[in-house]
């Protein structure tokens, strides 16, 4: 039996407004994931599923909401945002016994749509699709997605577009951004009603303090994360921060190819805020705006103590992840100058980040001809060559051989990322009701540190013509 649980709905009023989506045009289901299964859906059937998502049938128990919030956005106060084409349609009991909410974002106009068209494009709706299951198989928190819905209303963007809709689910929509809405506006009973349900639901009861420490403590692990398979964000503005500490609103996201670590993903962000290498530093001062709001709540000089932890969580799981990109199971203490040695001799000379973390695993010590493919790719590259005479010396210290590190390697190294010349080869496919490449790409990218053969060519570097590909905010 489908069965609702409302619980965004008991907080205050001025936290979400009921909504009515407009659905899409002649609605066509696409592709729906096991979440299905795992919400219990399955019961309704592929087309009902498909009305029900396009607000073409309601469900009992279910309530459409969009939520109220606020933002800095580049750095900027942006005041009050909200979702402006996303509609909760209800959190779901599922049959394991958990709740979660499911929303679709391209459902059309709510109260804080602003100057936006509340559709959202086939392009970015395939985007966001793939990339959360792109972090389920990368081991990284994330919201997750259910469905992908494409229609035939003309969307504006740069040009004129077909309109998509994307149905994601997770425990809880709460951002940062919800949090500053309260304070900023001081909207004081609110923010009150607001943390006590964000405790009491999702963190187990514990106190304010403990649950702010947890919430630095999970962005600053998933900032380390992030890091790790070089996966650029685009917009981490307050408002696309997730208070779980889940990847949220990837729209114009990249991984890393040529490991430019001043890399820019997102064409709108001209001042480069949100490049790779900020993103640690960006969290912690996305951290900081939602830690502003509990001044009235917690003291000061505890808030600061709070915030002050960030650093070091995020240093000791980017360092342990630094380690076990090398395959190294001791510890040394230059082991991270050793690793950042190597992303900048990787930057320097324009290596592809994710081939060259995965060829590494095939290194045999003393024997640069082990990594045949990364030469034959590149040339003989003195600097590299420099770089693996100083990871010689530092496996001598290791036990184990280097077929034991190979192995623990190549589950460490995806051999596949999300690269932006792939999504828009899925979405070329899609753009004409296809999804072939999409359930073939699903399957690559949940087990990304397989083989999967037929794929071979885009575990290489990416191809030249492929490159630089530009997405944007409307990505
Ligand atoms: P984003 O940075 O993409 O997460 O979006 C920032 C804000 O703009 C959020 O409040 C979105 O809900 C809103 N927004 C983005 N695109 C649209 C759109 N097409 N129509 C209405 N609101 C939008
Ligand atoms: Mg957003």
């Amino acid at each position: 039996m489908i069965e609702f649980e409302n619980t965004f709905k008991t907080l205050p009023k001025f936290l979400y407004e009921e909504v009515t989506p407009t659905p899409i045009k002649n609605a066509r289901l696409v592709h729906t994931t096991s979440l299905v299964q795992h919400l219990g859906l399955r019961e309704l059937g592929p087309e009902k599923l498909k009305l029900w998502l396009n607000g073409e049938l309601t469900l009992p128990g279910e309530e459409r909401i969009s939520s109220h919030y606020a933002g800095h956005q580049f750095g900027v106060w942006a005041g009050q945002l909200g979702d402006g084409r996303a509609i909760s349609l209800g959190e779901l009991k599922t049959p394991a016994g958990g709740r979660l909410v499911v929303q679709t974002k391209g459902s059309g106009l709510t109260p804080f749509s602003r100057m936006g068209d509340g559709k959202a494009v086939i392009r970015s709706s395939v985007r966001e699709y793939l990339c959360s299951e792109a972090m389920v198989g990368l081991g990284i928190p994330t919201t997750r997605v259910l469905a992908i819905l494409t229609g035939d209303d003309r969307v504006r963007r740069e040009t004129i577009e077909r309109s998509g809709l994307v149905a994601r689910v997770f425990p809880t929509n709460l951002r940062f951004g919800h949090f500053e809405l309260c304070f900023h506006l001081e909207m004081e009973e609110e923010l009150d009603a607001l943390i006590a349900y964000t405790r009491t639901t999702f963190f187990g009861g514990v106190t304010t303090e403990e649950m702010l420490t947890e919430i630095v403590a999970r962005t600053a692990r998933l900032m380390a994360q992030w890091q790790d398979v070089g996966f650029c964000h685009g917009v981490m503005n307050t408002d696309n921060m997730s208070v779980l500490g889940l990847t949220i609103d990837c729209g114009p996201f990249g991984f890393l190819e040529d490991t430019e670590l001043g890399y820019v993903c997102n064409h709108s962000d001209h001042q480069g805020r949100y490049a790779y290498n900020q993103q640690p530093s960006v969290g912690m001062w996305n951290l900081e705006r939602l830690l502003v709001c509990f001044v009235n709540k917690v003291p000061r000089e505890k808030l600061q103590e709070i915030l002050n932890t960030y650093p070091d969580i995020f240093e000791k799981e980017y360092l342990r992840l630094c380690r076990r990109k090398l395959g190294l199971l001791g510890q040394d203490a230059a082991d991270y100058k050793l690793f950042v040695d190597l992303l900048q001799t990787m930057s320097k000379l324009s290596f592809d980040y994710t081939f060259t973390f995965r060829q590494l695993a095939g290194y045999r010590r003393g024997n640069p001809r082990s990594l045949r493919e990364v030469f034959d790719y590149y040339g003989n590259r003195e600097e590299f060559l420099d770089w693996l005479r100083k990871y010689d010396l530092r496996l001598a210290g290791e036990t184990g051989s280097d077929e034991e590190r190979g192995l623990r390697m190549k589950e460490t190294n995806p051999k596949y990322v999300l690269k932006n010349y792939i999504a828009q080869e899925v979405i070329a496919e899609v753009e004409r009701d296809r999804a072939d490449r999409l359930a073939a790409w699903l399957e690559v990218l949940y087990r990304p540190y397989d083989e999967h053969p037929g794929f071979e060519a885009y575990a290489g570097p990416t191809p030249p013509e492929h490159k630089h590909y530009e997405v944007s905010c409307s990505s």
